[in-house]
């Protein structure tokens, strides 16, 4: 079987809740779930991940847990009638101290939005499927003209065209939820809308204190994140091209260039990134994508992203199994034609940590030497995060003895976390038993050549310091 590098991260909700369309979805190829707390509730979400953690050990495969903060999207209130159709040319009014909303008004949810816009302000409801610009500000009440007319329900969001709208990145639910997340140990946390990397620095406070480990994801989704995103990421572990929500802000011309510009900085910076929304859209409601879908995934794996995320596609769609299905396919075509990032820069770059030099030389020599495979004892995930950064053509086997490590790894690209003993063995047992998991991965089979990376002494996190190369079969101790 050909190993998928680029990984798949799928939203859940109604069309992927049973227990055996979860163990289908996993085995078609699931590498991170993620659990969207702007919807359900907690006791919802906490029930998911368990039942997630327990058909990946059924299966033998680890599946990462993302949550995903609903963050501060400002949202209308309801109407009598549940929707209302506007036209192009009506009058329309938000109002902060409307309760519920008919034809001519409706209420909001962020009571400051009335003092935070002005005049000619352009606003859009529901990612932008209606548009609206202000006339003027009354006290609690925003007049608006409609500009492109629609079907308007409950709780659509509100975003303003070129952002800049003051509320805070994490609301009173977000800081009950990173608790929530805390207590069912998700491996990621994503923190929505962040404007600064105070924002990240705020949310992995948080979760310090509340015990966590998780790893932080800042969503791009602001147009005053693109002025901060250097400093985003160095905060952040991860980010997500959240392509929804910015494409409102900035306008969809923008997105796909800002989505090379996002991955390439993250990586760079040694970071992971995540490309998310709309991948494959039309499978909501078809079994197979359009070319346009085909190529968009494809692009992103062309990009050198570490993962594509998937979204009502899989937590409401029709087909939450055919669509894994086809991004596992796209994916592994795309991948034959990508070049790799970065080899030559890496080159010339000086290091500054020993495990990244590891890395460094583990890579060059795996481009040299016909190797078959790089196997990286990692107490801490760092080794095999530095030879994902560094795209080695040939698959990178992370062997953990700790599970979170393990769990965190998922969603790096090229990297196939698998566990190893190492308790009561000293190095030489070690290092066979490296070789062992391989062999039964089937990887390898005799007189393959092999990298071997660890730290000596065996058992520090983030202490590899040691390269051996090693002909299957040969290892024996020294
Ligand atoms: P969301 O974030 O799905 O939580 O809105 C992703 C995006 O905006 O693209
Ligand atoms: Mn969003």
């Amino acid at each position: 079987m050909t190993l998928r590098k680029t990984k798949i991260v799928a939203t859940l909700g109604p069309s992927s809740s049973s227990e055996e369309m979860l163990a289908r979805m996993i085995t078609a190829g699931v590498n991170v779930v993620r659990l969207n707390f702007s919807h359900g509730a907690a006791e919802d979400h906490i029930k998911r991940a368990e039942i997630v953690r327990n058909i990946a050990a059924k299966l033998g495969r680890p599946v990462g847990v993302l949550c995903d903060l609903q963050g501060p999207k400002i949202r209308i209130g309801k109407f009598e009638l549940g929707k209302i159709a506007l036209k192009t040319g009506d009058i329309f009014i938000l109002d902060a101290d409307c309760e519920l909303g008919n034809q001519y008004h409706v209420g909001l949810d962020y009571k400051t939005l009335p003092s935070e816009v002005k005049a000619n302000d352009i606003l859009l409801l529901d990612d932008g499927r209606i548009t609206m610009e202000v006339d003027r500000v009354k006290g609690s009440q925003i007049h608006c003209v409609v500009l492109n007319g629609g079907v308007l329900s409950n709780n659509k969001g509100i975003n303003r065209q070129g952002g800049g709208l003051s509320a805070e990145a994490l609301t009173k639910k977000d800081r009950a939820d990173i608790k929530t997340a805390v207590a069912l140990e998700a491996d990621y946390i994503a923190v929505s809308f962040p404007k600064s990397a105070l924002d990240v620095e705020l949310a992995r406070t948080l979760v310090k204190k509340a015990g966590g480990t998780a790893s932080i994801i800042a969503k791009i989704e602001r147009a005053e994140a693109i002025k901060e995103l250097e400093a985003i990421i160095e905060a952040s572990d991860a980010i997500m091209v959240a392509r929804g929500d910015l494409g409102v802000e900035v306008g969809d011309a923008a997105v796909p260039g800002l989505q090379k510009r996002m991955i390439r900085m993250a990586r760079a910076q040694n970071k992971l990134v995540i490309t998310a929304t709309q991948m494959m859209e039309s499978m909501i409601t078809s079994p197979i994508p359009t070319r346009a879908e085909v190529s968009d995934v494809a692009n992103a794996v062309l990009d050198g992203t570490d993962a594509v995320m998937l979204s009502a596609e899989t937590a409401a769609g029709q087909y939450p199994l055919e669509t894994v299905e086809a991004v596992h396919r796209v994916v592994l075509e795309a991948e034959k034609e990508y070049l790799g990032y970065h080899h030559d820069q890496k080159l010339n770059q000086v290091l500054v940590k020993t495990d990244e030099a590891i890395a460094a030389a583990s890579i060059y020599t795996a481009h040299h030497l016909k190797i078959k495979a790089i196997a990286a004892l990692t107490q801490s995930g760092n080794a095999a995060q530095w030879l994902s950064r560094a795209d080695a053509e040939v698959p990178i086997y992370a062997l953990s003895p700790d599970k979170f490590a393990r769990r965190k790894l998922t969603l790096h690209r090229g990297v196939y976390p698998f566990p190893i003993e190492q308790e009561n063995k000293n190095k030489d047992e070690i290092l066979l038993e490296m070789e062992q998991v391989l062999l039964k991965q089937q990887v390898v089979s005799h007189g393959h050549l092999v990298i071997l990376t660890f730290g000596e002494p065996i058992g520090h996190p983030g202490g590899t310091n040691t390269m051996k190369i090693i002909k299957i079969g040969e290892n024996r101790p020294s």
